[in-house]
C-alpha cells in the first residue's frame, strides 16, 4: 500500500489483536484503540494506517484518528493497492453505479454515499437536485477534504454546483481549529450560509415527482430524511380515502403522499414549529396536483407523546408513528423501547376499525427484534384484533454492510 501524496519517512504500521484481526476479515469496518497491539509510531489525524496480520502480512488500511476510540476506520483490506486521485475517483464511481436505475428524473434527491456500508467511513453524500451535502461523521478526513471537494466537482457536481459542508455535533470543536473559514467559499462552518454564496440553503428538489423544500445548512440530518423515502412511497398506496395523522412530522413528508394517495386528510403534528412551517409551504409548491389541492392539511405543534394521550377523542385511518432515535445511547435502550410501545398503544388506539399504523424505528440501539415485540405487544395490549401487512428496512441507497450500521426498521399493522 502505497499513498503518494504521502511524506515522510514511514508508513503508520499496526499490528491488531487477533480477535479484531479475525472482525476485520469479516469485514467489520472499525478498529478500536484497545484492539491495537503495536503500532511503529504516532500517527497524525486522518493518515493512512496499514494494519498487518500476526504473521506481518498486509491486512487492510485505513484512517487514523489519535482522538477517537475508533483508531482506524478502513478503507479497504485484500491486498495491497495504490491510493491516489484515481483510486477516490474509482471508489466513488463505484458508489454511483450501486445506485444506477434506482431513480428516475422524478427523484432528485438520495445518497450517493452511505459512509462505512458503501467503503467511505463516517462520511455521507446526499444530493438534492443541483445541490450536495458532504456530512463528515470524523474528523479523520479534514486532512483531505480539498481532494474530497476537488474530486466532487469533477465527478458529480454540474458546473456552478452547490457543495454544502456539514459536521456531526462531535467534531464541530476540531473543525474550527483546524480550518481557515473564508466568507463565500468551501467549507464553512457548520451552520452558516452555503458554501457557494450564490446558492439558497433552501433548496428544492423532486422525490418520486412530489417537490420538497430542505435547509441543507440548519436542517436535521443533512436537510431530509432521504431514508424514510419507500415508507413514504407505501403510505402514498395505503391513503385512500383515509384520514391520517402524520406524528413527527417534520417537513410533511409522509402527509403529502399520503394527500396524493387520496388521503381526505392529513394532520402533521411536530414539536418544531420550523419543520411544520416547511411541511405547509410543501404542501403549498404541490398544490398543482389536484389530489393534493383535495386533501385538508392541519399543522399541530405539540409534543406527539402528550398529544396522544390528552387528545383520545380525536379518530384517524392511518397513523404514522416516526420519532427521532429515542436511544442515543445503549444504556437508554430498555427506556426506548418502553416508550415505542406507548406511542403503538396510544396510535393503536386513535384508529377507526380498518385503521393502519405505521410504525417506525430509528433507533440502532434497538434491534429489530425487540421494536417489532415492542409494538406486536402494546398491539395485543389495546385488545383490538390486527393484521401484520409489512416489515421494512433500509431503502438501497442507504445500505448496511455491518450489525451496527442497522439502525430503520418499520412495521405497518392493520386494525380487522
Ligand atoms: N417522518 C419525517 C421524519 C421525522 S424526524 C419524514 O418523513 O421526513 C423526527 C421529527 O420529530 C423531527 O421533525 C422533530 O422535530 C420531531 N420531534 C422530536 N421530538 C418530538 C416530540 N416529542 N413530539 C413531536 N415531535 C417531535
Amino acid at each position: 500500500m502505497n499513498e503518494r501524496r504521502q511524506t515522510g519517512p514511514q508508513r503508520l504500521r499496526i499490528r491488531a489483536s487477533s480477535a479484531a484481526e479475525s472482525r476485520l476479515r469479516s469485514g467489520h469496518p472499525w478498529l478500536f484503540d484497545e484492539s491495537i497491539r503495536e503500532q511503529n509510531r504516532e500517527g497524525a489525524l486522518g493518515e493512512l494506517a496499514v494494519i498487518y496480520d500476526r504473521h506481518d502480512r498486509f491486512l487492510a488500511f485505513g484512517l487514523y484518528d489519535p482522538n477517537s476510540p475508533i483508531r482506524v476506520r478502513i478503507l479497504h483490506r485484500g491486498k495491497p493497492q495504490t491510493v491516489d486521485a484515481a483510486w477516490w475517483t474509482k471508489r466513488l464511481r463505484e458508489c454511483m453505479a450501486r445506485r444506477e436505475g434506482l431513480f428516475d428524473a422524478q427523484t432528485t434527491g438520495y445518497r450517493i454515499i452511505h459512509g462505512e456500508s458503501d467503503g467511505w467511513p463516517g462520511l455521507v453524500l446526499d444530493r438534492y437536485s443541483s445541490a450536495w451535502v458532504l456530512k463528515l461523521y470524523t474528523a479523520a478526513w479534514f486532512p483531505r477534504l480539498r481532494e474530497l471537494e476537488e474530486l466532487l466537482r469533477q465527478t458529480v457536481l454540474s458546473p456552478g454546483g452547490c457543495l454544502i459542508l456539514r459536521l456531526s455535533r462531535n467534531i464541530q470543536d476540531v473543525a474550527r481549529t483546524h480550518f481557515q473559514y473564508t466568507e463565500g467559499t468551501f467549507p464553512q462552518p457548520e451552520g452558516a450560509a452555503a458554501s457557494n454564496p450564490a446558492a439558497e440553503c433552501r433548496q428544492r428538489f423532486l422525490e418520486t415527482g412530489l417537490c420538497f423544500e430542505a435547509d441543507l445548512v440548519h436542517g436535521q440530518k443533512t436537510g431530509f430524511f432521504l431514508d424514510q423515502r419507500e415508507n413514504r412511497r407505501r403510505v402514498e398506496a395505503l391513503s385512500a380515502g383515509r384520514v391520517v395523522l402524520n406524528t413527527f412530522s417534520f417537513s410533511g413528508g409522509f402527509s403529502l403522499y399520503a394527500a396524493r394517495g387520496g388521503a381526505r386528510a392529513a394532520t402533521d403534528l411536530d414539536l418544531s414549529e420550523h419543520a411544520l412551517a416547511n411541511a405547509r409551504r410543501n404542501f403549498a409548491l404541490n398544490e398543482a396536483t389536484p389530489a393534493i389541492a383535495r386533501c385538508r392539511h392541519e399543522t399541530v405543534q405539540a409534543d406527539a407523546f402528550v398529544w396522544l394521550e390528552r387528545n383520545r377523542e380525536r379518530r384517524f385511518d392511518l397513523v404514522v408513528l416516526d420519532p427521532p432515535s429515542l436511544a442515543r445511547r445503549e444504556v437508554e435502550r430498555s427506556g426506548a423501547i418502553q416508550a415505542y410501545g406507548r406511542l403503538a398503544t396510544n396510535g393503536l388506539r386513535a384508529l377507526r376499525p380498518g385503521g393502519i399504523l405505521v410504525a417506525a424505528s430509528c433507533s440502532a440501539h434497538v434491534s429489530r427484534v425487540e421494536f417489532y415485540e415492542a409494538i406486536q405487544l402494546a398491539a395485543r395490549k389495546v385488545n383490538r384484533p390486527f393484521s401484520e401487512i409489512e416489515r421494512t428496512g433500509h431503502p438501497a441507497d442507504h445500505p448496511v454492510a455491518f450489525a451496527e450500521a442497522e439502525y430503520l426498521k418499520c412495521i405497518y399493522l392493520r386494525l380487522t
